[in-house]
This record gives structure tokens, C-alpha cells and sequence, in this order.
């Protein structure tokens, strides 16, 4: 199981990043200011680190500088606001593996939190089937009942999340985090929407709408 330490200090931003990891299998930990993340990532306990530029104590970059400074090699991807990427990335100096500028949706970090694991992926599922659906994590195929399908990463962000959820309703405002991110509008139908979508070119039955509740993956 990879860990992954979260550098943030906002406390709704750290517990989405940390609830989408583990939902997918990594070990998770949260550091909110800059020295606890400078000591937790020499601690050699962790595979990665997330890392908020904006920390209280020492910031990001002072964090990054001196990880590598002392050669310490975690892969770092660091957490930026929008407008200020072009500073953020000057100010690396290299230091960072990748950034991610905020808002953004959590499977975007997932990929590049995947991207800078790909190395040492032991372990971690790539493959998920359930009742005659698979997908493939890796090359982003799925197939239903042995025939091909050709999905949207959106569809597929959402297909995967019903699929590592086996039947357990997941709420709207769940599947709108995971698929689409902390700033999406909960009074949004974009999930209804998107359900249809899956139904349409998985097979209606295959998901369930329970009502009042939300949607379940159907165990055909
Ligand atoms: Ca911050």
C-alpha cells in the first residue's frame, strides 16, 4: 500500500484529498503546517508528499527547498492557486515532481499521484471487475459483458467509483466530490445526468437509483 503525505492546511481541502486516497487503497497522513510536513517527510515514512505552497510555519517552497537540500528524494506534488502557477513554478527551482493548481477535481490528482508512484506500484489494484463490467485502471479500457466500451473520463472517473463501492448507495454529494471535485455546486444534477449516461452504454439495470438515497452499482 503506498502512503501519501498531505501537506494542507485547510482542513476541508485536506480531508477531500485524504478521503479520496484511501477510498482508493493508499495509506494516508496529514500534516498542517510547514515543519510537522518538513519532519514527517524525512521520516522516510512516506511514498509521496501533496504539498500546499500556502503552509503556516515555513511554506511550501521552504519545505521543498530544504527536503532537497538534504537529498531527500519523496516525490512532491505541490498544491497551487490557479492564478499563481507561474510564480509557483518559478519558485520551485525543480524541487517538485508536478503541481496541481487549485480547484481541482480529485481524479486529477489521482492521476498524477499514480504517474509519480508508477514506479513502485506494488500491490495496488489496476484491474476492478464486478458482475460482467471491468475496468482497466491503466489503459482506461472497460468492457460490459465481454464487449468494449467506449467512455468519457468523466464516465469513467464515475464508473470506477460505483466499482470500488460494491453495493453501498452512494449519495449525490458523494459521487459529485469524488468525480468532480470540492467546488462543484451540490445543487448540481450533472451525477443524474452522468448515471444516465452509464446506464445508456453500460446496461439500464446496471445501476440502481435508491430513492432519496442515491445510486448503487447493481450486483448482476
Ligand atoms: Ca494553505
Amino acid at each position: 500500500m503506498s502512503r501519501v503525505l498531505i501537506a494542507e492546511d485547510e482542513p476541508r481541502i485536506a480531508s477531500f484529498i485524504e478521503k479520496g486516497l484511501r477510498a482508493h487503497g493508499f495509506a494516508t497522513a496529514v500534516a498542517g503546517d510547514g515543519r510537522s510536513a518538513r519532519a514527517a517527510a524525512r521520516s522516510g515514512d512516506f511514498d509521496l508528499m501533496v504539498l500546499d505552497i500556502g503552509l503556516p510555519g515555513i511554506d511550501g517552497f521552504e519545505v521543498l527547498r530544504s527536503l532537497r537540500a538534504e537529498r531527500c528524494t519523496i516525490p512532491v506534488i505541490v498544491l497551487t492557486a490557479r492564478d499563481s502557477v507561474q510564480d509557483t513554478v518559478a519558485g520551485l527551482e525543480g524541487g517538485a515532481d508536478d503541481y496541481m493548481p487549485k480547484p481541482f477535481r480529485f481524479e486529477e490528482l489521482l492521476a498524477r499521484v499514480r504517474l509519480r508512484l508508477a514506479g513502485n506500484r506494488q500491490g495496488e489494484v489496476t484491474v476492478l471487475t464486478s458482475g460482467g463490467l471491468t475496468l482497466d485502471l491503466r489503459t482506461r479500457r472497460a468492457s460490459a459483458d465481454g464487449r468494449t466500451v467506449d467512455l468519457s473520463a468523466r464516465e469513467f472517473a464515475l464508473a470506477e467509483t460505483f466499482l470500488r463501492h460494491p453495493g453501498q448507495v452512494l449519495a449525490r454529494e458523494q459521487l459529485l466530490s469524488h468525480v468532480w471535485g470540492y467546488d462543484f455546486d451540490p445543487g448540481s444534477n450533472v451525477v443524474d445526468v452522468y448515471v444516465r449516461y452509464l446506464r445508456k452504454k453500460l446496461g439500464a439495470s446496471r445501476i440502481e437509483t435508491v430513492r432519496g438515497m442515491g445510486y448503487r452499482l447493481a450486483e448482476v
